[in-house]
């Protein structure tokens, strides 16, 4: 169960190693979204990230953890998170597809989602991701010292239903550090002024994943991707965020 005492708070020198992991997950994101293109596979991107992975000699973060298969998760159009990828699923234009991505560099984890648009999409779909992407901004507006966890959550929520989309229940953001996923856990949903005091120290990531249509979800065969219950499409967000003495820093910037 988690409670604000199984929050660890990261000292200066973790933040700074978590930066560096940071800055390879974003570089990593934008060289998969300059490339992808109607035709190629899934199973291509995911060689294209493992492959910078090496190069820059970090290691993955998501290959192996519980049994997943790959170093990126691939989710398209009404796939909302985990999607594994497959030489055999081919983008087509039209469809969006989200990325997320991450990495441990000493010990330490970064872990970053973008969605993007394979060639020209519906004007639905550019606003579904335009609105994801806003919420995520706002949500990270509300990291900061004496805030409250709710706060964030809560301004994830509000943009998101004002378009008339709904954030996912099943899958929340998390801290992050020595390990994936640590606590807190980081809702896209809530009441401002409400959950856990934001303190200097804090880093978590925040996710917000958006279906057009309904927040219900289901899981595949394969175990792990996640899709919308209604068929609607979904489009995924993410960042890891520092609190710090000078306010909050998105260690994982310049993504897309
Ligand atoms: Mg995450």
């Amino acid at each position: 169960m988690f409670s604000a005492k199984t929050v660890e708070l990261k000292s200066d020198r973790e933040i700074s190693v978590m930066r560096q992991a940071g800055v390879i997950v974003a570089d990593t994101l934008k060289l998969l979204s300059a490339a992808v293109r109607p035709g190629m596979t899934t199973g291509e991107l995911d060689r294209l990230a493992h492959a910078e992975l090496l190069r820059r000699k970090a290691k993955p973060a998501f290959l192996g953890y519980h049994g997943f298969p790959k170093s990126l998760c691939v989710s398209v159009n009404s796939e909302v998170v985990h999607g594994i990828p497959s030489d055999k699923r081919k983008l087509s234009e039209g469809d969006i597809v989200s990325l997320d991505f991450g990495c441990v560099v000493g010990g330490l984890y970064a872990d970053a989602a973008v969605t993007v648009p394979v060639g020209k999409v519906s004007k639905a779909a550019e606003k579904l991701i335009s609105v994801t992407r806003e919420s995520l901004m706002m949500g990270i507006d509300q990291v900061k010292a004496d805030g409250r966890l709710g706060d964030v959550g809560s301004a994830v929520q509000r943009h998101c239903e004002a378009n008339g989309y709904s954030v996912v229940r099943d899958f929340v953001g998390h801290g992050i550090g020595r390990a994936l996923h640590e606590d807190p856990p980081v809702p896209n949903f809530g009441k401002p002024g409400t959950g856990m005091r934001l303190q200097p120290g804090l880093v978590i990531a925040i996710e917000p994943m958006v279906n057009a249509g309904g927040p219900e979800v289901e899981t595949l065969d394969d175990g792990w991707t996640a899709v919308t219950k209604d068929g609607s499409l979904s489009a995924h967000f993410e960042h890891t965020v520092a609190l710090t003495e000078k306010g909050a820093e998105i260690l994982t910037e310049g993504t897309a």
